[in-house]
């Protein structure tokens, strides 16, 4: 049972929602949600898969572009999975770009194109864990489930002065989040305690002035709201080292590989290139006299740091291997390719 004290929370939460809301492509405001308009759940679920992992920032633009070219979910799942692939490059996590498709399409197919309401139903769908499948429920259906992300963690830790670190203390935070959470408003307050993470109760320099939790934050009151929340130091990334093999032809044809759909960056559009590890070994994908070039790609994924070697070479005529793609100059472009690879191209060109 919410106490008072938690309904005050949330309602001055709720309060400051309704005048200071952060306008994004995907939301409706609180006046208009006020008036009646809902949410379009297609929407909803596509911004938190880009949001995954990523800023509201990087992901305006590509939920844009994405909503422009497939306004519908029905859309989408029938969009080749190129095209889809090609759109998402350069927001990484391509892991996330094919469960999008898979998603769609069984939504399309067996859900008849529309999203199913409730936590356990989305639960079910490709790509859509239990944070996704509480923020849909929540901001789309006005379900009351508790949406724990970074920011919110944050403003649990500092509203209860917790000093567990993250990622232990993670069921304390969901716990105080949970009874925080109204049956009034629930979609509302889930993205009111998220802008409140990320405009005021920043990760440093906390705005503890202008915040509408200022009176009953313990961490404010303590002086701590600086240091928290804590974190357990994560171990050092490793490093692993690679080749990638640019062969252009004499008309600017390029030779290219889709990668395989399982693994990193599964079904990109990629350099042919050898194995990532501590010694990878030379794979040119044929014999010719290949050049290594100066300098090298530096890239950081979720768990190592990758470092690659270009080779390049002259593409010989009428080349038509089976397992990669010679791709005529007009077809080739480069925002096609994942970020790793497009910077290998960069430097290719500019070399
Ligand atoms: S008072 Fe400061 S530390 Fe506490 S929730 Fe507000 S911004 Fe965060």
């Amino acid at each position: 049972m919410r106490d008072t004290i938690q309904h005050d929370l949330s309602a001055a939460l709720l309060g400051w929602y309704d005048r200071h809301a952060r306008q994004m492509p995907w939301r409706v405001g609180p006046s208009d949600r006020a008036a009646g308009v809902l949410p379009d759940p297609y929407r909803v679920w596509l911004s938190e898969v880009m949001l995954q992992q990523t800023t509201v920032a990087a992901v305006r633009d590509y939920f844009l572009r994405f909503t422009a070219r497939w306004p519908t979910v029905d859309a989408l799942a029938a969009a080749p999975d190129d095209q889809v692939m090609g759109e998402w490059a350069g927001l990484g996590y391509y892991a996330r770009a094919r469960n999008l498709l898979k998603c769609a399409r069984v939504v399309s197919e067996d859900h008849s194109g529309t999203f199913p309401d409730t936590y356990d139903t989305l639960l079910k769908l490709p790509g859509i864990g239990p944070y996704t499948a509480a923020a849909i429920s929540a901001i789309a259906f006005d379900q009351t489930e508790t949406v724990l992300d970074g920011n919110v963690e944050r403003v649990m830790a500092r509203l209860y002065d917790i000093h567990d670190p993250l990622p232990a203390s993670k069921p304390l935070l969901k716990e105080k989040a949970a009874a925080l959470t109204p049956d009034i408003r629930p979609g509302d307050y889930a993205q009111a305690v998220m802008d409140l993470g990320a405009t005021i109760c920043t990760p440093k320099s906390p705005a503890c002035g202008i915040c509408p939790l200022r009176e009953p934050c313990l961490a404010r009151a303590a002086g701590t709201q600086n240091e928290l929340p804590r974190k357990t130091p994560k171990k050092p990334k490793p490093t692993r080292y690679g080749h990638v093999y640019i062969a252009q032809s004499d008309d600017g044809a390029l030779l290219l590989e889709r990668r395989p759909d399982k693994g990193l960056l599964g079904g990109m559009l990629g350099w042919p290139g050898s194995d990532w590890s501590d010694a990878p070994i030379e794979a040119p994908p044929f014999a010719a006299d290949w050049q290594i070039m100066a300098g090298e790609v530096r890239h950081t994924f979720t768990h190592f740091h990758l470092i690659l070697r270009i080779w390049t070479a002259t593409l010989p005529p009428a080349y038509a291997p089976e397992d990669l793609i010679v791709m005529e100059k007009h077809a080739f472009r480069p925002s096609d390719l994942p970020t790793v690879m497009r910077k290998a191209h960069d430097l290719w060109r500019n070399r």
